[in-house]
């Protein structure tokens, strides 16, 4: 009995030291293994040059246009005869765009003038052009053209689209039909891009953030996203496009994000992991330089600084976060980003928030939405009408500014202490709520025959609502 226990002892004590031995060996193991992973490097990527990106090669080829001359002031060759200026026509051009005083706003120079007004529920002044005899009206080209509804509800229904309310839901509440509402939708989004188009230029930013975001299009035959770059202390978003997650989009994303740049303004980039930014990246952040019996090689320029932050998930959740620097130095990262007042790590919150901003607004990429877009043309008005509304509009928490003199209200009301600013008024080139009016805005940039680009009413009603 007793050599019983003696040998059952000891295989109990054999067990439990094999039970120690192999949990040791298993931890050594692990061990080993997150020592192999944090030694972890990324994997030879070499930069790309201008060369590979299809749109710079495209715009290299392209013969830049002569612009034409300037005619003679019109008030100069009509004499003393003919009717005089009662009405101001500043900011306007015709729409025939064979006449010669086409794309002319200035109007010391131009040959318009007031030509009456028309319209059931309000005035819509008409202008004539003395040179070619075109009557045309204000509304030409902008939102509100040949519109029978009055121009306050269109307004308050482009307001509420671009604050997430879904066509179907408005439908029910005003009683218009959603295809109308979706041309109107249309109409903006085509407005706003032409706007973006004319203001996002030169810009100067300091930390631009990349991201995509999945979109669920019924009908695109591949997995759609949405592309986004924004910017830090402006709040800029500079591009938003839509397409697959390949080369040629990223390609696409960074040329256009570096034609809205100041020329020389490079700024820092941060994104996630997805290597195809890297190849993008350098590709137009580089120049060419000799080497001594060599020809030209493509050299990334000094002041380019990239990190990537790759965030490692386990069942939906981030177990750890790897940050690495790809181009420039460490220290130089966080001394730019600090010396513009950021605190200097490497991460990407602000596009991710962004992200989770524009699901909010774009009720068509909200998660979990009754209608997801059928076609890729579907995502595209809602989101540059989102845009336009982002920049101009509505003003951004962060960005408010202390008054000097907190300003004083009725006898009872709080005085107001911040000034509230959206994110154009940063950028001094984008000033456009100071530079447009009443359909009074037009477009230099897009002189190719679409003749007068105007601002809709409804935005500048925004602006005014909001009291800026
Ligand atoms: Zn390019
Ligand atoms: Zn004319």
């Amino acid at each position: 009995m007793q050599r019983i226990l003696v040998i059952l002892a000891i295989l109990v004590l054999c067990f439990e030291l094999y039970r120690l031995l192999r949990c040791g060996w298993i931890r050594r193991i692990l061990k080993k293994k997150k020592e192999a992973k944090q030694a972890r490097k990324p994997r030879g990527m070499k930069p790309k040059s201008e060369r590979d990106c299809p749109f710079c090669m495209q715009e290299k080829r392209k013969l830049k246009l002569a612009l034409p001359e300037m005619p003679l002031p019109w008030s100069l060759r009509k004499g003393r005869g003919g009717p005089n200026k009662k009405i101001s026509t500043e900011g306007f051009f015709g729409p025939n765009v064979t006449c010669e005083y086409y794309g002319i706003s200035n109007e010391t120079i131009h040959a318009l003038v007031g030509y009456g007004c028309h319209g059931k529920h309000e005035m819509i002044q008409d202008l004539k052009c003395q040179a070619c005899q075109k009557k045309f009206t204000i509304r030409k080209h902008t939102i509100l053209y040949r519109l029978k509804t009055q121009s306050g509800l269109v307004e308050k229904i482009l307001w509420l689209l671009a604050l997430g309310v879904d066509a179907s839901a408005i439908e029910e509440v005003f009683g218009i039909s959603e295809i109308t509402i979706r041309t109107w939708l249309c109409r903006s989004g085509m407005q706003s891009k032409k706007l973006h188009e004319r203001f996002m230029i030169e810009l100067d930013l300091i930390h631009v953030q990349l991201d995509e975001l999945w979109a669920n299009v019924k009908h695109s035959g591949q997995e759609m996203w949405v592309w986004v770059a924004s910017d830090v202390t402006t709040k800029i978003v500079p591009v938003i496009q839509i397409g697959g997650r390949t080369q040629v989009m990223a390609y696409q994303v960074v040329h256009e994000l570096k034609g809205r740049l100041r020329p020389g303004c490079v700024p820092v980039f941060s994104t996630d992991g997805l290597r195809l930014y890297f190849y993008s990246l350098t590709a137009h952040f580089g120049q060419w330089e000799p080497l001594v019996g060599k020809e030209l090689i493509w050299v990334l320029l000094s002041d380019f600084i990239y990190a990537q932050v790759i965030k490692h998930q386990r069942r939906r959740r981030t177990v750890e976060v790897e940050r690495r620097i790809l181009c420039g130095e460490e220290l130089n990262y966080r001394q730019r980003l600090k010396s513009a007042g950021l605190s200097g790590r490497i991460n990407t919150p602000f596009v991710e928030r962004g992200n989770l901003t524009i699901r909010q607004f774009v009720s068509k990429l909200t998660r979990r939405t009754w209608e997801p877009a059928h076609y890729t043309s579907e995502l595209v008005e809602p989101l540059e009408w989102w845009r336009c509304y982002y920049h101009f509009v509505s003003c951004h928490e962060s960005l408010s500014v202390a008054l000097a003199k907190p300003r004083q209200k009725k006898e009872n009301q709080q005085p107001t202490r911040y000034r509230k600013r959206t994110p154009t008024t940063l950028a001094p080139q984008c000033a456009a709520p100071n530079a447009v009016r009443c359909g009074g805005w037009i477009d230099e940039s897009t002189l190719d025959g679409k003749g007068v680009i105007e601002l809709s009413f409804a935005l500048i009603g925004f602006g005014n609502r909001r009291g800026k």
